[in-house]
Protein backbone atom coordinates (compact mmCIF):
# COMPACT_ATOMS: atom_id res chain seq x y z
CA UNK A 1 0.00 0.00 0.00
CA UNK A 2 1.64 3.71 -1.13
CA UNK A 3 2.11 5.50 2.48
CA UNK A 4 2.81 2.32 4.52
CA UNK A 5 6.04 1.27 2.69
CA UNK A 6 8.32 3.22 0.44
CA UNK A 7 10.67 0.50 -0.80
CA UNK A 8 10.41 -3.30 -0.20
CA UNK A 9 13.13 -5.74 -1.36
CA UNK A 10 12.36 -9.73 -1.38
CA UNK A 11 14.97 -12.14 -1.32
CA UNK A 12 16.79 -10.16 -3.86
CA UNK A 13 19.43 -11.16 -6.01
CA UNK A 14 21.83 -9.61 -8.40
CA UNK A 15 24.50 -11.88 -10.17
CA UNK A 16 26.73 -10.95 -12.76
CA UNK A 17 27.78 -13.44 -15.57
CA UNK A 18 31.39 -14.11 -16.19
CA UNK A 19 32.58 -14.12 -19.90
CA UNK A 20 31.19 -17.48 -21.37
CA UNK A 21 33.94 -19.53 -23.21
CA UNK A 22 31.75 -21.20 -26.06
CA UNK A 23 28.20 -22.39 -24.98
CA UNK A 24 30.00 -23.18 -21.18
CA UNK A 25 29.20 -20.59 -18.50
CA UNK A 26 32.61 -19.14 -16.54
CA UNK A 27 30.08 -18.54 -13.56
CA UNK A 28 28.39 -16.00 -11.85
CA UNK A 29 29.51 -13.15 -9.52
CA UNK A 30 26.78 -12.76 -6.98
CA UNK A 31 27.39 -9.15 -6.17
CA UNK A 32 23.45 -9.27 -4.23
CA UNK A 33 22.14 -12.75 -2.89
CA UNK A 34 19.03 -12.82 -1.02
CA UNK A 35 18.66 -9.86 0.37
CA UNK A 36 15.36 -8.67 1.75
CA UNK A 37 13.92 -5.18 4.10
CA UNK A 38 11.50 -2.67 3.78
CA UNK A 39 12.08 1.14 4.05
CA UNK A 40 8.92 3.21 5.11
CA UNK A 41 8.62 7.22 4.07
CA UNK A 42 11.16 9.67 5.73
CA UNK A 43 13.43 6.64 7.01
CA UNK A 44 17.12 6.43 7.03
CA UNK A 45 18.91 3.18 6.80
CA UNK A 46 22.87 3.12 6.45
CA UNK A 47 24.39 -0.45 4.96
CA UNK A 48 27.99 -0.84 6.09
CA UNK A 49 29.97 -3.20 4.40
CA UNK A 50 33.74 -3.64 3.36
CA UNK A 51 34.59 -3.07 -0.35
CA UNK A 52 33.01 -6.12 -1.99
CA UNK A 53 30.50 -6.58 -0.19
CA UNK A 54 27.82 -5.81 -2.71
CA UNK A 55 26.29 -2.44 -1.13
CA UNK A 56 27.49 -0.47 -4.69
CA UNK A 57 25.24 -3.35 -6.35
CA UNK A 58 22.32 -3.08 -4.23
CA UNK A 59 21.88 0.52 -4.42
CA UNK A 60 22.45 -0.11 -8.76
CA UNK A 61 19.59 -2.78 -8.50
CA UNK A 62 17.36 -0.30 -6.83
CA UNK A 63 17.84 2.59 -9.16
CA UNK A 64 17.36 0.09 -11.95
CA UNK A 65 21.27 0.40 -13.17
CA UNK A 66 21.70 -3.93 -12.46
CA UNK A 67 19.22 -6.31 -13.53
CA UNK A 68 17.63 -8.14 -10.67
CA UNK A 69 18.65 -11.95 -11.17
CA UNK A 70 15.65 -12.68 -8.84
CA UNK A 71 13.33 -11.39 -6.29
CA UNK A 72 11.09 -8.41 -6.52
CA UNK A 73 11.68 -4.42 -5.52
CA UNK A 74 8.33 -2.57 -4.76
CA UNK A 75 8.73 1.10 -4.76
CA UNK A 76 5.70 3.17 -3.58
CA UNK A 77 3.36 0.48 -3.58
CA UNK A 78 4.54 -0.83 -7.03
CA UNK A 79 6.47 -3.29 -8.53
CA UNK A 80 9.28 -1.55 -10.05
CA UNK A 81 10.55 -3.80 -13.11
CA UNK A 82 14.56 -2.33 -14.46
CA UNK A 83 13.48 -4.09 -18.12
CA UNK A 84 10.50 -1.69 -18.91
CA UNK A 85 11.34 2.00 -19.83
CA UNK A 86 8.63 3.98 -18.00
CA UNK A 87 9.45 2.27 -14.55
CA UNK A 88 12.78 3.16 -15.24
CA UNK A 89 12.34 6.93 -15.95
CA UNK A 90 9.40 6.67 -13.22
CA UNK A 91 12.19 5.51 -10.62
CA UNK A 92 14.38 7.71 -11.84
CA UNK A 93 12.32 10.72 -10.88
CA UNK A 94 11.62 9.58 -7.46
CA UNK A 95 14.60 8.67 -6.63
CA UNK A 96 17.95 11.20 -6.20
CA UNK A 97 21.13 9.50 -6.83
CA UNK A 98 24.44 10.90 -4.92
CA UNK A 99 27.52 8.98 -6.33
CA UNK A 100 30.76 8.29 -4.65
CA UNK A 101 32.89 10.27 -7.39
CA UNK A 102 31.29 13.95 -8.45
CA UNK A 103 33.39 14.90 -10.84
CA UNK A 104 33.27 11.23 -12.79
CA UNK A 105 29.37 11.72 -11.95
CA UNK A 106 28.72 15.65 -13.64
CA UNK A 107 29.10 15.99 -17.43
CA UNK A 108 32.28 18.36 -18.05
CA UNK A 109 30.95 19.81 -21.24
CA UNK A 110 27.39 21.80 -19.37
CA UNK A 111 27.43 24.66 -16.77
CA UNK A 112 26.15 24.60 -13.65
CA UNK A 113 22.26 25.67 -14.94
CA UNK A 114 22.48 23.10 -17.70
CA UNK A 115 23.24 20.22 -15.13
CA UNK A 116 20.48 21.50 -13.28
CA UNK A 117 18.13 22.04 -15.49
CA UNK A 118 18.55 18.49 -17.72
CA UNK A 119 16.45 16.63 -15.24
CA UNK A 120 13.52 19.43 -14.84
CA UNK A 121 13.25 19.63 -19.09
CA UNK A 122 13.57 15.41 -18.88
CA UNK A 123 10.85 14.95 -16.39
CA UNK A 124 8.84 18.02 -18.24
CA UNK A 125 8.49 20.21 -15.32
CA UNK A 126 6.73 23.45 -16.46
CA UNK A 127 9.62 25.53 -17.69
CA UNK A 128 8.59 28.81 -15.68
CA UNK A 129 9.55 26.71 -12.66
CA UNK A 130 13.16 25.93 -13.58
CA UNK A 131 14.19 28.81 -12.59
CA UNK A 132 13.18 29.08 -8.98
CA UNK A 133 13.87 25.23 -8.53
CA UNK A 134 17.42 25.63 -10.06
CA UNK A 135 18.00 28.35 -7.29
CA UNK A 136 16.35 26.89 -4.14
CA UNK A 137 18.37 23.79 -4.62
CA UNK A 138 21.66 25.43 -5.28
CA UNK A 139 20.76 27.88 -1.80
CA UNK A 140 20.15 24.87 0.18
CA UNK A 141 23.32 23.10 -0.74
CA UNK A 142 25.09 26.66 -0.23
CA UNK A 143 26.64 27.09 -3.79
CA UNK A 144 26.21 30.74 -3.08
CA UNK A 145 26.16 33.70 -4.52
CA UNK A 146 24.03 31.74 -7.17
CA UNK A 147 24.33 33.77 -10.02
CA UNK A 148 28.53 33.70 -9.58
CA UNK A 149 28.07 29.62 -9.66
CA UNK A 150 25.70 29.33 -12.48
CA UNK A 151 27.97 29.63 -15.67
CA UNK A 152 30.71 27.32 -14.01
CA UNK A 153 31.68 24.25 -15.50
CA UNK A 154 32.49 21.23 -13.21
CA UNK A 155 36.36 22.26 -13.16
CA UNK A 156 35.75 24.74 -11.34
CA UNK A 157 34.36 23.48 -8.04
CA UNK A 158 36.48 22.37 -5.75
CA UNK A 159 35.88 18.41 -4.54
CA UNK A 160 33.29 19.74 -1.63
CA UNK A 161 31.66 22.05 -4.49
CA UNK A 162 30.99 19.38 -6.80
CA UNK A 163 29.46 16.82 -4.75
CA UNK A 164 27.74 19.63 -3.36
CA UNK A 165 26.24 20.37 -7.10
CA UNK A 166 25.68 16.55 -7.49
CA UNK A 167 23.38 16.84 -4.17
CA UNK A 168 21.70 19.38 -5.60
CA UNK A 169 20.78 17.68 -9.11
CA UNK A 170 19.74 14.76 -6.58
CA UNK A 171 17.26 16.60 -4.89
CA UNK A 172 15.97 19.13 -7.43
CA UNK A 173 12.94 16.61 -8.68
CA UNK A 174 12.08 16.41 -4.66
CA UNK A 175 12.34 12.83 -4.29
CA UNK A 176 11.03 10.53 -2.03
CA UNK A 177 14.22 8.44 -1.88
CA UNK A 178 17.79 9.76 -1.53
CA UNK A 179 20.38 6.82 -2.76
CA UNK A 180 23.84 8.05 -1.32
CA UNK A 181 26.49 5.94 -2.80
CA UNK A 182 30.34 6.62 -0.07
CA UNK A 183 29.05 9.85 -1.01
CA UNK A 184 32.48 11.57 1.00
CA UNK A 185 35.29 8.57 0.38
CA UNK A 186 36.71 10.76 -2.25
CA UNK A 187 36.51 14.12 -0.60
CA UNK A 188 38.81 15.60 1.64
CA UNK A 189 38.66 14.80 5.18
CA UNK A 190 38.00 18.59 5.74
CA UNK A 191 35.03 18.90 3.88
CA UNK A 192 33.45 15.36 5.04
CA UNK A 193 31.57 16.19 7.73
CA UNK A 194 30.56 18.78 6.39
CA UNK A 195 28.42 17.01 3.46
CA UNK A 196 27.19 14.47 5.75
CA UNK A 197 25.55 17.26 7.64
CA UNK A 198 24.36 18.77 4.15
CA UNK A 199 23.06 15.15 3.83
CA UNK A 200 21.52 14.82 6.71
CA UNK A 201 19.79 18.07 7.24
CA UNK A 202 18.13 17.72 3.36
CA UNK A 203 16.99 14.15 4.11
CA UNK A 204 15.47 15.92 7.47
CA UNK A 205 14.18 19.29 6.20
CA UNK A 206 12.39 17.64 2.83
CA UNK A 207 10.53 14.33 5.13
CA UNK A 208 12.71 12.42 2.25
CA UNK A 209 13.89 8.45 2.98
CA UNK A 210 17.79 8.20 2.54
CA UNK A 211 19.49 4.98 2.12
CA UNK A 212 23.38 5.70 3.07
CA UNK A 213 26.33 3.54 1.98
CA UNK A 214 29.59 3.75 3.93
CA UNK A 215 32.64 1.32 4.79
CA UNK A 216 33.12 3.65 7.94
CA UNK A 217 30.63 2.58 10.96
CA UNK A 218 31.68 5.42 12.67
CA UNK A 219 29.67 7.68 10.36
CA UNK A 220 26.22 5.82 10.58
CA UNK A 221 25.37 8.77 13.10
CA UNK A 222 24.75 11.09 10.22
CA UNK A 223 21.52 9.02 9.24
CA UNK A 224 20.52 7.73 12.16
CA UNK A 225 17.52 5.05 12.08
CA UNK A 226 19.00 1.76 10.68
CA UNK A 227 21.82 -0.21 10.24
CA UNK A 228 22.28 -3.11 7.80
CA UNK A 229 25.74 -4.55 8.43
CA UNK A 230 26.29 -6.15 4.96
CA UNK A 231 28.74 -9.03 4.59
CA UNK A 232 29.54 -11.15 0.91
CA UNK A 233 25.93 -10.28 -0.71
CA UNK A 234 23.55 -10.58 2.30
CA UNK A 235 22.73 -8.10 5.63
CA UNK A 236 24.03 -10.39 8.30
CA UNK A 237 22.32 -8.01 10.82
CA UNK A 238 19.69 -5.36 10.89
CA UNK A 239 19.33 -3.17 14.15
CA UNK A 240 18.12 0.12 15.07
CA UNK A 241 21.56 2.14 15.17
CA UNK A 242 22.11 2.92 18.95
CA UNK A 243 21.24 -0.87 19.50
CA UNK A 244 24.16 -1.48 17.03
CA UNK A 245 26.50 0.42 18.26
CA UNK A 246 26.02 -0.71 21.35
CA UNK A 247 25.28 -4.18 20.91
CA UNK A 248 26.66 -5.62 18.04
CA UNK A 249 25.29 -9.19 17.49
CA UNK A 250 27.20 -10.40 14.78
CA UNK A 251 31.02 -11.47 15.05
CA UNK A 252 31.65 -9.22 11.92
CA UNK A 253 29.98 -6.88 13.30
CA UNK A 254 31.63 -6.89 16.20
CA UNK A 255 35.01 -6.28 15.02
CA UNK A 256 33.72 -3.34 12.14
CA UNK A 257 32.87 -1.69 15.84
CA UNK A 258 35.89 -2.59 17.01
CA UNK A 259 38.04 -1.37 14.40
CA UNK A 260 36.92 1.96 15.16
CA UNK A 261 39.69 4.72 15.76
CA UNK A 262 38.50 5.75 19.64
CA UNK A 263 38.65 9.62 19.77
CA UNK A 264 39.96 9.40 23.08
CA UNK A 265 43.91 9.77 22.79
CA UNK A 266 44.75 7.30 25.46
CA UNK A 267 42.68 4.32 24.08
CA UNK A 268 43.44 5.02 20.41
CA UNK A 269 46.97 3.92 21.14
CA UNK A 270 45.07 0.21 22.19
CA UNK A 271 45.83 -2.38 19.37
CA UNK A 272 42.46 -2.22 17.34
CA UNK A 273 41.64 -5.31 15.99
CA UNK A 274 40.37 -5.63 12.26
CA UNK A 275 38.63 -8.06 10.20
CA UNK A 276 41.33 -11.22 9.73
CA UNK A 277 41.80 -12.04 6.29
CA UNK A 278 39.91 -10.68 2.99
CA UNK A 279 36.15 -10.96 2.16
CA UNK A 280 35.58 -13.90 0.35
CA UNK A 281 34.83 -14.43 -3.86
CA UNK A 282 31.72 -13.42 -5.10
CA UNK A 283 32.12 -16.13 -7.44
CA UNK A 284 32.14 -19.07 -5.04
CA UNK A 285 31.39 -17.63 -1.69
CA UNK A 286 32.30 -20.25 1.17
CA UNK A 287 29.86 -23.03 2.19
CA UNK A 288 27.38 -22.27 5.09
CA UNK A 289 27.98 -19.26 6.69
CA UNK A 290 30.24 -16.68 4.24
CA UNK A 291 32.43 -15.54 7.34
CA UNK A 292 33.26 -18.90 9.32
CA UNK A 293 36.57 -18.61 7.33
CA UNK A 294 37.53 -15.39 9.01
CA UNK A 295 34.93 -16.35 12.16
CA UNK A 296 36.95 -16.71 15.44
CA UNK A 297 33.62 -18.22 16.81
CA UNK A 298 32.74 -20.68 14.18
CA UNK A 299 31.49 -24.15 15.27
CA UNK A 300 32.82 -26.98 13.35
CA UNK A 301 30.29 -29.02 11.78
CA UNK A 302 27.32 -25.82 11.58
CA UNK A 303 28.68 -22.84 10.23
CA UNK A 304 30.84 -24.22 7.60
CA UNK A 305 28.12 -26.14 5.75
CA UNK A 306 24.59 -24.89 7.14
CA UNK A 307 23.90 -21.42 6.18
CA UNK A 308 22.24 -19.62 9.10
CA UNK A 309 18.35 -18.74 8.35
CA UNK A 310 17.62 -14.94 10.13
CA UNK A 311 17.30 -15.41 14.30
CA UNK A 312 15.88 -11.93 16.05
CA UNK A 313 17.42 -12.82 19.55
CA UNK A 314 16.13 -9.34 20.54
CA UNK A 315 13.15 -7.07 18.94
CA UNK A 316 14.05 -5.37 15.85
CA UNK A 317 17.16 -6.82 15.97
CA UNK A 318 18.24 -9.34 13.48
CA UNK A 319 21.18 -11.54 12.83
CA UNK A 320 21.95 -14.47 10.41
CA UNK A 321 24.30 -16.28 13.14
CA UNK A 322 23.82 -19.52 14.50
CA UNK A 323 24.94 -18.36 17.88
CA UNK A 324 21.51 -17.33 18.36
CA UNK A 325 19.78 -19.34 17.54
FE1 LIG B 1 30.66 -17.10 13.02
FE2 LIG B 1 29.16 -19.27 12.75
FE3 LIG B 1 28.04 -16.97 13.39
FE4 LIG B 1 29.00 -17.35 10.96
S1 LIG B 1 27.29 -18.44 11.90
S2 LIG B 1 29.29 -15.54 12.19
S3 LIG B 1 30.80 -18.60 11.39
S4 LIG B 1 29.49 -18.12 14.62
Amino acid sequence: MPGELLLSAKDLKTWFELKRWGFLSAGFVRAVDGISFDLKPSESITIVGESGSGKTSLLRTILGLAQITGGEITFDGKIFDAREVKDLAWMRAHVGFVQQDPYGALPPFMDIRKILSEPLLINKVPKEEHEKRIRDAMEEVRLIPVDDFLPKYPHMLSGGQQQRLVIARAIILRPKLIVADEPVSMLDASVRVEILELLSNIQKSHNMSIIYITHDLSSVRYFSERVFIMYAGKIVEKANTRELVQNPLHPYAQVLLNAIPDPDHENAKKFKEVPPGEPPSLVNPPSGCRFHPRCPHAIEGLCNTQEPPEFEPAPHHSVECWLYK
